[in-house]
């Protein structure tokens, strides 16, 4: 009997390997399926990891046939004599292991390719669950396979996520989405400089509108936050009139968060500025007290920074802060290295210094210790020069020592893109009134 659509109801994912039961190895494949699984409309409803002992993992695979329609099996298919899911598959199945010439030559050839001879042990890897289809694997010698039988689908996949993800996402997925005519139509919206209940708060509106086939999720965490829409599609025929739906309420929630928004996809904030920094020939400079050269790290995360990302200074002593930007003495010993006016001439000091677009100066204190009544823990103050202003801004951060540097160069990422936001909308409105 084939497995068709109705009877898609229990999906089972089972991680086999001692090693993912130990301290040392995180099980993650089955968030990688989870997530590939929803967008077109399936969840898991049962997950374990096993180890790769014979009993265990027969009382497993015994008990997922029994209660799961369709059962994904990843790991253990390698050479070793500890790799032994195909095995106990077969004889729960009462089944053979057919030897495939084919997968055993893939397999040499793949050594060969290497200048490798195949050790014997490989050969373990050539042989499939009688009635399986073999799933090919362009990242590895153990192949996956698809067996469907007694109206279920067992699906095995090598455990190593380099080789297990692209199987899903190019053998696995198509051959589910057939069985599934549901999907799942994801808009995301990633914010920033607000906290969340302002968030909330502007959204507080859409929730009324909202039909019960379009979820909203916000997830926060500081210094970031996620909102997204989930619409979900049952059938084909739904498909154009709920995304005419979903636009209407992107279009809806755009409105409400204006330029907090600063994309529209899973991206991060560096990586918006970097395309930004790209896309007008801009240049940057960095210098930091309290983050301690983090910013610099984001910023240069990016591949392709050397096209903007010029210097990243740690300004973090006061020394340094006068040897390096120029900040005078005597504004520190007035004001503290922590104040308005000193962000603003390391900024000031670095623009000339650095020669570039835009230079960034981050000055705070970071804790647990060094703060005060007056200069609390999460105090930060942040400067942005340019040719033709210099912006300052004060914040208070809470949270871990940690939580708060990333805050800062949040905060600082984001006063760049606002500025680019600025530059991008006047060169536009330049070239509008020339043409
Ligand atoms: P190989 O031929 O590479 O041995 P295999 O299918 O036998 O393939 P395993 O030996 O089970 O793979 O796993 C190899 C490694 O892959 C594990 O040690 C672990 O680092 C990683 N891995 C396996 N399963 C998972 C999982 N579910 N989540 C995350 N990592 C995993």
């Amino acid at each position: 009997m084939r497995t068709d659509k109705k009877n898609v109801q229990v999906i089972e994912f089972i991680a086999v390997g001692s090693e993912l039961l130990s301290s040392s190895f995180l099980e993650t494949n089955s968030l990688f399926l989870a997530e590939k699984l929803e967008q077109i409309g399936l969840n898991l409803t049962f997950k374990t990891v096993v180890s790769d002992r014979w009993a265990e993992l027969q009382q497993v695979i015994r008990t997922a046939r029994e209660r799961s329609q369709i059962i994904f099996l990843s790991g253990g298919l390698g050479p070793t004599e500890d790799d032994r899911t195909k095995e106990v598959l077969a004889r729960v199945l009462r089944r053979r292991l057919i030897f495939k010439p084919e997968l055993l030559e893939r397999i040499k050839k793949r050594f060969a390719s290497r200048g490798l001879v195949m050790p014997a042990s490989n050969k373990k890897q050539a042989y499939l669950v009688e009635g399986a289809e073999t799933l090919e694997n362009p990242n590895g010698t153990a192949p996956g396979q698809w067996l469907e039988t007694g109206g279920k689908i067992f699906v095995l996949l090598p455990g190593p996520p380099p080789e297990f993800k692209p199987m899903v996402e190019n053998l696995v997925l198509p051959r589910l989405e057939n069985l599934s005519q549901k999907k799942v139509i994801k808009a995301f919206f990633k914010i920033t400089g607000v906290g969340e209940s302002w968030v909330e708060d502007r959204l507080k509106e859409i929730y009324q509108l909202l039909p019960p086939y379009l979820e909203l999720t916000i997830l926060a965490s500081p210094g970031d936050i996620q909102v997204i829409l989930s619409l979900k599609i049952e059938s084909p025929n739904q498909e154009a009139k709920r995304v005419e739906e979903l636009e209407k309420i992107k279009a809806e929630i755009s409105r409400l968060l204006g330029d907090k928004i600063y994309a529209f996809e899973p991206k991060t904030l560096e990586q918006v500025v970097a395309e930004k920094l790209i896309k007008l020939k801009k240049t940057i400079a960095t210098a930091e007290s309290c983050s301690g050269g983090f910013l610099a790290h984001r910023l240069t995360n990016i591949p392709g920074s050397s096209n903007y990302f010029k210097l990243g200074l740690v300004t973090y002593s006061n020394e340094a802060k006068i040897k390096l930007l120029g900040v005078p003495k005597t504004l520190i010993d007035l004001k503290g290295a922590v104040s308005a006016e000193v962000a603003r001439a390391m900024a000031s000091g670095l623009l000339k210094r650095a020669k570039v677009d835009l230079a960034v100066a981050i000055t705070g204190i970071a804790g647990p210790g060094g703060g005060s009544q007056k200069k609390p823990v999460g105090l930060v103050y942040l400067a942005l020069a340019s040719s033709n202003e210099i912006k300052v801004e004060k914040c208070h951060f809470l949270g871990t020592r940690e939580q708060i540097k990333f805050q800062a160069t949040q905060k600082a990422l984001d006063m760049v893109r606002l500025k680019l936001l600025k530059l991008e909308h006047n060169s536009g409105a330049i070239k509008r009134k020339a043409s």
